[in-house]
């Protein structure tokens, strides 16, 4: 198998369960050099266990930070350099889904969700594109969601940071594009993670019912698409947003 992340230097927000951790093991599949992330540091390093285990040759470390707070975000990627000393790819996972109708939305709510799913984005991406300047370019993934594009009920907080994520997006590829740094964001669909395992039974169905392919996605769905992304195979392709959703209709 041709290994596209040979000696990449790859950052993963989120990196402790669902997409963010089988991005991580596929990414090692393909040889990146791995710096994983999340709040905490067990889950972390049972995946750290797992990578080691079916990938002896990998090197894989766990830089734990909350990326919704700007400070811990700036001593997290100061532990980063101190590390990799640069940075080929930031995969921007991190995030939490916390649905209520409009009128029971708490403002406590609305700051969690944007800071966890929006500001995290801009606040990584401001300190990892300053690296990749540094080496001459790079790749960074945002994860946005269904329904940032197209919305639901119930879920204008969750909808709205993840809308927010394709604007981050499309205006860094623009920004960044001249310095070789590409920016791209993935749009999962309804994807079997412990995020969708909450679901109420009757939610969780009415979101198959809206699939046109007539199943669940899998979190190795998305990691593909997110290893195209951050592979030279998408040299160049900036500013897109690709919706991985088996034909979802919400
Ligand atoms: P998940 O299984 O709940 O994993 C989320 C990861 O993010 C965990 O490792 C969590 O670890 C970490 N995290 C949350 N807040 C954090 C913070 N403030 N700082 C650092 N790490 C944080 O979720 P998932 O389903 O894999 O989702 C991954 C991404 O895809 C999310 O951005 C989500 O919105 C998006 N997405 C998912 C679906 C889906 O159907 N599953 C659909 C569309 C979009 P800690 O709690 O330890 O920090």
């Amino acid at each position: 198998m041709e290994k596209l992340l040979s000696k990449k230097k790859v950052l993963i927000t989120g990196a402790g369960s669902g997409i963010g951790a089988a991005t991580a093991r596929l990414f090692a599949a393909h040889g990146a050099e791995l710096y994983l992330n999340a709040r905490d540091e067990l889950s972390l390093a049972e995946v750290v266990a797992q990578i080691q285990h079916d990938f002896p040759e990998s090197n894989c470390e766990v830089i734990a930070f909350d990326v919704s707070d700007p400070d811990a975000v700036k001593a997290g990627f100061q532990t980063l350099f101190k590390k990799a000393k640069s940075l080929d790819v930031l995969v921007n996972n991190a995030g939490i889904l916390d649905d209520a109708l409009i009128g029971m939305v708490s403002a406590k709510q609305v700051e969690r969700t944007f800071a966890s799913n929006s500001f995290s984005v801009l606040y990584c991406s401001q300190y990892a594109s300053r690296l990749m300047q540094r080496s001459g370019g790079g790749s960074i993934i945002n994860l946005s969601s269904i329904i940032g594009r197209v919305g639901n009920q119930g879920q204008a907080v969750y909808g709205g940071s993840k809308a927010a994520v394709i604007g981050i997006t499309l205006s860094l590829a623009k920004e960044l594009a001249a310095a070789q740094i590409r920016v791209n964001a993935v749009a999962p669909g309804f994807i079997e993670t412990p995020m969708t395992e909450q679901l109420p039974a009757e939610k969780y169905q009415q979101r198959l019912d809206s699939i046109a392919m007539g199943h669940i996605g899998k979190a190795t769905d998305v990691a593909n698409s997110i290893l195209f992304l951050a592979s030279d195979m998408s040299a160049y392709v900036t500013g897109q947003v690709l919706g991985v959703d088996g034909g979802m209709l919400i």
